[in-house]
Order: structure tokens, then sequence, then C-alpha cells
């Protein structure tokens, strides 16, 4: 026997993140064939203007478990819109009407349709920060304890996903957000954060920060976390999809070299790469190291103290494969053109600032491009660090008198392919062109 035709219908539909324009027409047609609207009371009076003709119900904040009951109720007999913000699925209110229908095994006509969710919309604001695989996690521990969210904000971390924080604060829990600040700066340093109030909303605010810039933020804000790709270019916050590498969408002789991008700053670097040529001729990517280092000192005679060891394509490779730059010092840093985290952030008080911060972030060494531009005692560590957690390729170029010859001669001797310099030469300019140079090759199209 076939069960009685049902007289009602539960829509429960994502309104989209704020305004009118960002709502599918769908979920308009759906609360106009609904005689009851049911929702989060913020939520509906977004589409209260859709709702005037209709019997309206609203529950406030946290009361979705009486939410989904009325409206599963009603929606037995009668055609209703249960309202949610963004996606319903997407911390929405949809599992939970699924996980209720099902466990009470109630037999009603449901549609979900979805939404734009707060992480397309602010990803689209900011530029395109997510972009491939890309990670969502909610710092809201209301529904699952926190070593749950820590552990799943660690494996996103790990695996170099963008990642976009949904629930970042409240006033109840302003504490998520400092563990998770503390949880991404081990890994990416001060790195690169979209930080988008109020998407589509009257008073949006898109803010492109780093992470340790981070303050007031609220329940109305998702977060948006750069990867070690994702670069800020004019107020554009984007993470390259590789298209330039393998299409080409990038001409070749666009591709800014040292750092140019205007016409003018392209002919000055033209007219100097003529010169550098004639200083030091060699092709390739070491031809391009030495004339970089040559600019940045203006001093020929820095050729003679490069040394390379083993595949300095190794170098490329791994950059392009996105992999974690981690540097000693913030000035080689902040010249790069990539996301990387140092060293000095993360020192104890113990030995020195870098070499402690190396120690404690050791894990993090093992397949890493190392940039060590200053600091001898950090290339120590590394020596140190390097047979349990070998990093793929290592830049450097410590510089002084006390150790700075000897730490470059030991990593030289390491099984891992390396350019450093001899001696006490050195400084953190030519370990910043040293890997810029690496990263412009990678940015290149093959
Ligand atoms: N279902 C919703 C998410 C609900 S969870 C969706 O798909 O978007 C609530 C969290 O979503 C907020 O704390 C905030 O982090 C984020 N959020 C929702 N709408 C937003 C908007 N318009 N602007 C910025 N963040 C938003």
């Amino acid at each position: 026997m076939s069960p009685l035709p049902l007289r009602g219908k539960l829509y429960v539909v994502g309104i989209g993140p704020g305004s009118r324009a960002m709502m599918t027409l769908r979920a308009m047609e759906a609360i106009r064939e609904s005689e009851y609207v049911v929702g989060y009371r913020t939520y509906v009076e977004r589409i209260s203007d859709l709702a005037e003709e209709k019997k309206v119900i609203t529950t406030p904040m946290r009361k979705e478990l009486e939410r989904v009951r009325i409206a599963v109720e009603l929606a037995k007999n009668h055609v209703v819109s249960l309202i949610s913000g963004g996606d319903p699925s997407i911390y929405g209110i949809l599992p939970l009407v699924v996980e209720y229908v099902v466990e009470n095994g109630i037999n009603i006509e449901i549609e979900a349709i979805p939404g734009v969710t707060a992480v397309s919309a602010a990803s689209s604001l900011l530029g395109s920060p997510i972009c491939g695989d890309f990670a969502v996690v909610s710092l809201s521990d209301l529904l699952i304890p926190w070593y749950v969210v820590e552990q799943r904000l660690i494996h996103a971390l790990n695996g170099n996903f963008v990642i976009a924080i949904y629930n970042p604060s409240s006033r109840r829990r302003k504490r998520n957000l400092r563990r998770a600040v503390e949880l991404i700066r081990k890994f990416r340093g001060d790195v690169t954060v979209g930080v988008v109030k109020n998407a589509y909303r009257e008073s949006q605010k898109v803010e492109i920060k780093r992470l340790s810039e981070i303050d007031d933020v609220d329940m109305s804000t998702i977060l948006i976390v750069g990867n070690s790709e994702t670069r800020v270019v004019g107020g554009t916050m984007f993470t390259p999809r590789g298209y330039s590498r393998k299409y080409g969408v990038v001409r070749k002789e666009e591709v800014p070299r040292m750092g140019a991008v205007t016409e003018e700053a392209r002919e000055i670097a033209r007219r100097s790469e003529e010169i550098l040529k004639g200083f030091h001729g060699e092709d390739g990517l070491r031809g391009d190291i030495v004339r970089r280092c040559i600019a940045t000192t203006g001093d020929v005679g820095i050729k003679d103290f490069l040394r390379f060891v083993g595949d300095t394509e190794e170098g490329v490779r791994a950059i392009k494969e996105g992999c974690r730059i981690i540097t000693d010092v913030h000035m080689v840093r902040v010249g790069l053109r990539r996301e990387a985290i140092s060293a000095v952030d993360f020192a104890d008080g113990s030995e020195t600032k870098t070499a402690s911060g190396l120690k404690r972030i050791k894990e993090l060494v093992r397949d890493s491009v190392v940039a060590i531009g200053n600091s001898p005692s950090a290339a120590l560590a590394l020596c140190d660090i390097a047979s349990r957690y070998p990093p793929r390729f290592i830049v450097a170029t410590p510089v002084g008198f006390v150790n700075a010859a000897e730490s470059k001669e030991m990593i030289r001797r390491l099984d891992i392919p390396s350019v450093t310099t001899e001696g006490a030469r050195g400084g953190s300019g030519i370990c910043v062109a040293i890997v810029n140079c690496l990263i412009e090759h990678a940015e290149r199209p093959d």
C-alpha cells in the first residue's frame, strides 16, 4: 500500500551571505511558494519583504532544535521554508533537519536549496585566495570538542591547504581564536589572512592582514588563511592554481625579472641584465643566481664566493610544489616573494633566538626549503637537525666572523642540495636574492 499523499513540504533554504543579489532564484521561489517561514530572527529579517504575506515563526539563536521541530511538524501539512544563512549544509540547519527526520522516522518531503556560502563570498571579495584543494574549519566547539577542532586544523595546516575559518569568535568564545592563531603561526608564521566581515551586507569590511594583526574578529567574520603559494599583489589576495605554469597564462617575458613589474622597471632590469651578462655569461639557473647576487651586492667579486652543491634545480622544483620556506630571521622572510616562516618567531630564550627557534620547529624543517641569511648559529642548528629532519634545499649565507664560514662548510658537507657563500661573506640580501631567483624560475611556464 502506498503511503498517504503528503500535503506539506519542507524547503530548507540557503539565502546566501546577505544581499538579495546573492540569493538563488530557486530560494526566492521556494519562499514565495511557502505558507510558513521559520528561522533564526536575523536571517528571516533579511528576507522580510518576501515573507510579508506569510506566517512567520522566528526563534532566537541557539534554538536550532526547536526551530527544526516546529518546521518539520508544520511541514507535515503545510509548505514551509526553513531559512538558513549561506548554504544550509555548511554549519547550517540542514544536517540537523535530516538527522531529526531520520532518527524520528518522519516521512515528509524535503527539498534543500543550496546557497552561496561565506567562504565563496569572501574569496571572491578578496581576489581568489581559495583555489584547488582548500579546507574549511569551524572554531566553534559547541558541538564537537576543541581537541577535534585542533586536530583538523593541524592536518589542514600540514597539508598546506588554504584554510577558511568559520565561526572564528564570539563574545563567549575568544579563547579558541587565540589558540588557533598560535597553531597557525607555528606552521605558517606571520601568514597572510583575508578577513571578511559581513560579506555582501551593508557593513561589509574586506581586509588583507598578517596573522599578527588580527584583532577584533567577531562572529560575522570569516578568515581565509593563505598557504605557502598565496600572494598579495595590488591589494588582491590569490593562490595561483598553476595555469601560468601549464598554459603560459603569464607569458615568459611577463614573468617579473628581478621583481620588475612596471615597464620602466622592466627596462632597467633588461639593461641591468645585459651588463650582468657581461660579468657572468653562464646560462640557466646557476647563471641567473650568480648574476642576481652580483646585482644585489654591486660586487662582481661575489661570484667567486658562491658555492653550489647537488642539483640546484631541486630548489625550483620544491618551490613549484608549494614547499614550505623557513628563514632564520624576519629580514629574509619579508624580502621573499612567497610566504615563509621565520625561526626567530619560535625562540624560547635558550641559545640564540634563531637556533632555539629552528630547533623548536624541527619537524617542519623536513622537506622544506630553508633559507639562512643572517645567523651562523641557525646554520649550525640546521646541521644538527638535518640528519633526522632533512630539508629539501638549503640556501645559507650567514655572515660574520664567528662561525659563519664554519657553519656553511658544514652545510656543504650535508647530503642536501644547497647554495652557500664561502667564508665570512653573505647576509640577508644575498639570501633573499637567491631564494627569489628560485621562486622566479618556479613561476615560469615550462
Ligand atoms: N551556513 C553559513 C555559515 C553559518 S556558520 C554559510 O554557509 O555561510 C556562521 C559563520 O559563518 C560566521 O561566524 C562567519 O564565520 C561565517 N559567515 C556567514 N555569513 C557571513 C558573511 N556574510 N560574512 C562573513 N562571514 C560570514
